[in-house]
């Protein structure tokens, strides 16, 4: 493809995690040609991941600690990263946690958290990267949004979840409409239930049952099925794709 005479960098937030989105992402950018950097709270997670990213694929990658809520962390990690490899072509903001809470019981705490993770944090990493990729006149920026922002939770997440998620809808659209001009596209993926550790073993067993009796395709979604649909909005062809949410969640909320 393309990124073989451009080589370009993919920055993918969150990808330390073994049973991740982000870290499976990070490997389908990767054998897409994109090199690879990896910013998780957990350095080792993220250095583990660089490595097994660049033996797989043979490309570079770089795996940087940085706690995306915090600006200067974030500042020094995509320094790091523009120092080390090609120019920063792709952003994947997929750091993210969720939580179960009930709005009532929510405190005021746990609901600042939630937004702070996966709203400031994929404001303050898009915000660093943007610059240069306007100026360059490319980029792939894609958020991960979930079902729970489209159906009002009924997944495992709860309202502040939902309503962090469902922000990220709103930060992707208008974000493509400012810097389409600029040759930016900013797209959305919204999974369903998917096999990862973000639950922390807080899903139960049959409560995971009866969710999966409720889709469609009848299984929980693989973290490939998000990461191939990510990669796929991630190349240069799919310019004239912005602003759009894709769903993967095998037909569990149809709209
Ligand atoms: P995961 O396995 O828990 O991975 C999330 C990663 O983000 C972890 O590596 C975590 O690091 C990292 N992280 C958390 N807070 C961070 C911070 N402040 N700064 C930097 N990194 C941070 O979760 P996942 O299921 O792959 O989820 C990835 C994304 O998809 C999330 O945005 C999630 O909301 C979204 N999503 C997931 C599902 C699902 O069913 N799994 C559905 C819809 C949407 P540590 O492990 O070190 O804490």
């Amino acid at each position: 493809m393309s990124t073989e005479h451009t080589p370009r960098t993919a920055v993918v937030t969150g990808a330390g995690s073994r049973r991740g989105i982000g870290r499976a992402t990070a490997h389908a950018l990767a054998a897409a040609g994109y090199h690879i950097a990896v910013l998780d709270l957990d350095k080792e997670a993220a250095e583990d991941t660089a490595r097994d990213v660049a033996v797989r694929h043979g490309v570079q990658a770089l795996g940087l600690a940085a706690d995306v809520t915090d600006a200067e962390a974030v500042d020094a990690a995509i320094t790091a990263a523009e120092a080390a490899l090609p120019p920063i072509g792709a952003l994947v903001n997929n750091a993210g946690i969720t939580s179960p809470t009930r709005f009532l019981d929510v405190t005021h705490e746990e609901w600042d958290r939630i937004l702070e993770v996966n709203v400031r944090g994929s404001f303050l990493v898009t915000h660093r990267v943007a610059p240069g990729m306007a100026e360059r006149g490319f980029g792939r920026v894609v958020f991960l949004s979930s079902v729970s922002a489209e159906r009002g939770g009924g997944v495992f997440g709860g309202v502040a979840y939902s309503a962090a998620k469902a922000a990220l809808l709103g930060f992707a659209r208008a974000l493509a409409r400012e810097l389409g001009p600029s040759g930016v596209t900013a797209n959305s993926v919204a999974p369903g239930l998917i096999d990862t550790d973000i639950t922390q073993g807080k899903l139960d067993e049959q409560r995971k049952a009866a969710m999966v009796a409720d889709v469609p395709v009848r299984r929980i979604g693989g973290v490939e099925d998000v990461a191939d649909v990510i990669a796929f909005l991630a190349r240069p062809e799919s310019g004239y794709l912005t602003g759009v949410t894709y769903d993967v969640n095998g037909g569990s909320h149809i709209h």
